[in-house]
């Protein structure tokens, strides 16, 4: 999958010099329970992802074919002949991922790919990809902050319009209700909206969120001050973390989204007991996986 980058500082090696960074999945994580993002960034238990997961990941691959194109191809048609190839790229880098589809018959594998095919066609009813020139898609940034906290992060679309003014676009594909999703999603948009704005002097013009489960969007505009006091928030997220990694000290935070924990069995809320604490891991923690990125 071909993805952009953009980083603070251009490196020979952006891989092999990874450093501890806060992605905004890993961030949402330590908000919403510390043991969470303990099981997910330190531990690295495995998570298996779900069919609607996967079937996100296919849409957001799907799209960012779509924009490889030249403008006029971009068309539902060639989105739908798109897709089984997009899902067989998948799953030939993942292979685990189609053996979620082991026991299914073809029929039921026929239908999921129709569901993602629903998605995509929600989305050409949100814009017209023919009518214009994303900047980049799947853009890898990364910045670090003055305060030295690193962050990192993928964003779906970027848009610039000819005056200058900057979009952040991000696709919503998840099954969780919307109200649910909706915090963590602005949380998101807005660690994009910093890292933009601290790599480029621009604070971004609009933030939007295409909702494709019910074809709607979310568009929200942030300002400088706004920006200033999130970047605090991240700052102040991080050092909780270091803190935290320190010690092993990650509290369950038991909410109704633990409906949607994968750690229950081994979760004291759930009457549990976490593995013994392995220390904070060194080079990388919190790095996120293809799955958050299509969340
Ligand atoms: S089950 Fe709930 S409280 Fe326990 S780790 Fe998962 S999210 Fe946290």
């Amino acid at each position: 999958m071909s993805q952009s980058t953009e980083v603070s500082e251009p490196t020979a090696e952006p891989v092999a010099r990874r450093r501890p960074a806060l992605s905004p999945s890993r961030a949402s994580d330590f908000k919403q329970c510390p043991l969470l993002y303990r099981f997910r960034a330190v531990d690295r238990l495995p998570e298996i992802p779900t069919k609607a997961q996967l079937r996100g990941t296919l849409v957001h691959s799907v799209l960012e074919k779509l924009f490889a194109l030249p403008m006029p191809d971009r068309v539902p048609a060639r989105a739908k002949e798109l897709l089984e190839p997009a899902w067989a790229e998948l799953s030939a880098e993942r292979p685990e991922w189609s053996e979620l589809f082991a026991d299914d018959k073809p029929e039921q594998v026929d239908k999921w790919l129709e569901s993602a095919l629903k998605l995509i066609d929600s989305y050409f009813g949100l814009e017209d990809p023919t009518r214009f020139e994303p900047e980049a898609c799947e853009l890898h940034v990364e910045i670090e902050l003055g305060s030295g906290v690193l962050l990192r992060g993928y964003v779906d679309r970027v848009d610039v319009a000819p005056t200058g003014e900057l979009r952040v676009v991000d696709y919503k594909t998840g099954a969780a209700p919307r109200e649910i999703g909706e915090a963590k999603a602005l949380f998101q948009m807005k660690f994009y909206a910093v890292v933009l704005w601290r790599l480029r002097g621009i604070v971004p013009r609009q933030l939007k969120l295409m909702y494709l489960t019910d074809g709607q969007s979310l568009a929200y505009t942030p300002d400088e001050a706004e920006l200033l006091r999130f970047e605090r928030t991240l700052e102040a997220i991080w050092q909780a973390i270091l803190k935290a990694g320190k010690t092993g000290d990650f509290r369950p935070n038991p909410s109704k989204l633990c409906g949607w924990c994968d750690h229950q069995a081994r979760c004291p809320s759930f009457g549990g007991t976490p593995p013994e604490y392995p220390g904070w891991p060194e080079p990388d923690a919190g790095e996120e996986t293809p799955i958050d990125r299509a969340d």
